[in-house]
């Protein structure tokens, strides 16, 4: 059989070849880095970790990428081999040394005997002579291949911006001036009604942070970022103060729906909120806060918001570019661009976001394409199981379950609302007693994760069991 072509070898990528390779087929595996790297990655390393060094949740019964790790792991997943080889601790989530875990996997493709890396870039479309193609170059695709795939799409954008904004460590922030609560008292899955962090600013002080955001130094856009849009409803939080006095306090800095313990008689005409980014409860970020100013100038106007006047910042702000097709428009439910069936993509181009959400997508790519090597047709993963809810998402195919409309598509995290709800979700708990609020949602949960996990391994058995015995 002819190889199959793998462009990218970060997290997608390296999936798919290990499980294209363990198929049996042949993988030439094409890495442009350290010929050429990308503004993000720093090392010739395969599935090279860019940012953070975690996981995630390792939680499969109460969390949705826990359940997908568990998934993977089933599946006999290369990415997870190695990560849990390589895990350092970090409560109940997976989180990697990410030089071990990189090393684990590079040394595991090299010494696969039907893989082959060709460390070169792919700066254009593939050679017609390649059949059958897994694209995964990620959102930093280089921009050659980047042109060359929106010629073929038809669409007018590829790369978008994605932004981060500030995480500030928790015990900074000053709980005599800021308080705990969530908008309206809100309890979500999980939450207490006492979610975030607020920091109310008066008028005074409101006006003085619009002009120092918009006076602040930002970061100068190098040339391939000019003709970037941003991703909707991730503007930087300087470019909404440009837009307008009031449109911050419209916006992520709207002062509705919260009472300030400390002088309740007085209304805050602004309040910045700040989430738990960790488990730890350590880490908060500034929701909405997504910018390109300058550290120094982060450091300098963040800290006039009041409760912030001391935060020290785990993390400040930037953004990156996101290259990813409208899937449910291009990609047909076997991952195929529909313009061009030999190509296959996989990996955060696709639209999922994140390392293991990524990596489950080339997984899923290689199994395809295998069997596509074989002439053979594999039929997808249960929409019940992480794997078949995130490749709906993607795809379009169970539209029931999510707007996952063209219009609408934006990359996304595996997560529970994106599965098909229960036929009977749990009422009553082993003793006879009715569920009540929060218990209800993670039994819900749990029942979710039971059925994906049964799912799968029945679909294990009736189609990779079958297809490796015939
Ligand atoms: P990548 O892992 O980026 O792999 C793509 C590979 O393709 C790279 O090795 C690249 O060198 C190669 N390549 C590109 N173009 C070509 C070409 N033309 N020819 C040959 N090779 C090519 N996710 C998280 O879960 N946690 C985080 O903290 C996090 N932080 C991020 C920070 C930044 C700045 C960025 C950009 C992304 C971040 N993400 C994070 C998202 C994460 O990078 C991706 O989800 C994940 O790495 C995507 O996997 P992938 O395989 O699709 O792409």
């Amino acid at each position: 059989t002819e190889p199959v072509h793998i462009i990218g070898a970060g997290l997608a990528g390296s999936e798919a070849a290990w499980q294209v390779a363990e198929t049996g087929v042949r993988v030439v595996l094409h890495e442009m880095r350290p010929e050429r790297m990308t503004e993000a990655h720093r090392t010739d390393g395969l599935a090279e970790l860019v940012c953070s060094n975690s996981f995630r949740s390792d939680d499969a019964a109460n969390n949705a990428v826990g359940l997908l790790h568990a998934e993977m792991r089933r599946l006999g997943s290369l990415i997870m081999r190695a990560a849990d080889a390589n895990q350092v601790p970090a409560g109940g989530a997976l989180a990697v040394d990410r030089d071990g875990f990189s090393a684990a996997v590079t040394k595991a493709l090299s010494e696969h005997p039907l893989i082959e890396i060709d460390r070169a870039e792919v700066g254009g479309l593939p050679p017609a002579e390649w059949r059958n193609v897994i694209v995964a170059t990620g959102p930093l695709t280089s921009a050659g291949l980047a042109d060359a795939i929106r010629g073929l799409t038809d669409e007018n954008a590829l790369a978008f911006f994605d932004a981060i904004a500030p995480i500030v460590h928790r015990d900074s922030i000053d709980m005599s001036v800021a308080w705990f609560q969530s908008r309206y008292d809100k309890v979500g899955p999980g939450g207490t009604g006492a979610d975030y962090i607020n920091c109310p600013m008066t008028k005074e002080q409101y006006d003085a942070f619009v002009d120092a955001l918009v006076a602040g130094e930002k970061v100068d856009f190098k040339e391939w970022e000019t003709n970037t849009p941003y991703f909707d409803g991730c503007l930087p939080v300087e470019v909404m103060a440009e837009r307008g006095r009031e449109t911050l306090r419209h916006g992520p800095m709207k002062p509705v729906g919260l009472t300030n313990p400390h002088d309740p008689t007085v209304k805050a005409y602004a309040i910045v909120q700040l989430r738990q980014d960790n488990k730890l409860g350590t880490l908060y970020n500034m929701v909405g806060f997504q910018t390109k100013l300058k550290h120094g100038a982060q450091q300098r106007v963040f800290r006039t918001i009041p409760g912030l006047e001391g935060a020290e910042f785990a993390r400040l702000g930037g953004l990156h570019r996101n290259t990813f097709l409208n899937s449910p428009k291009l990609l047909d439910t076997q991952l195929r661009l529909r313009a061009q069936p030999r190509l296959r993509f996989a990996g955060q181009m696709t639209g999922c976001e994140g390392y293991v959400e990524s990596a489950s997508i080339g997984l899923i790519a290689g199994l395809y394409a295998a069997a596509e090597a074989c002439s053979r047709s594999l039929a997808p993963p249960p929409s019940t199981t992480a794997l078949g809810s995130l490749l709906g998402h993607i795809t379009g195919g169970h539209i029931e379950t999510i707007d996952a409309g063209p219009r609408s598509f934006q990359p996304m995290n595996i997560n529970f609302g994106l599965f098909p709800p229960l036929t009977n979700p749990p009422a009553k708990k082993a003793d006879g007693s009715r569920l009540r609020g929060n218990e209800k949602t993670v039994a819900k949960k749990q029942a979710i994760s039971a059925r994906a996990l049964a799912d799968l391994d029945r679909w294990i058995v009736d189609n990779l069991q079958a297809q490796a015995a015939a």
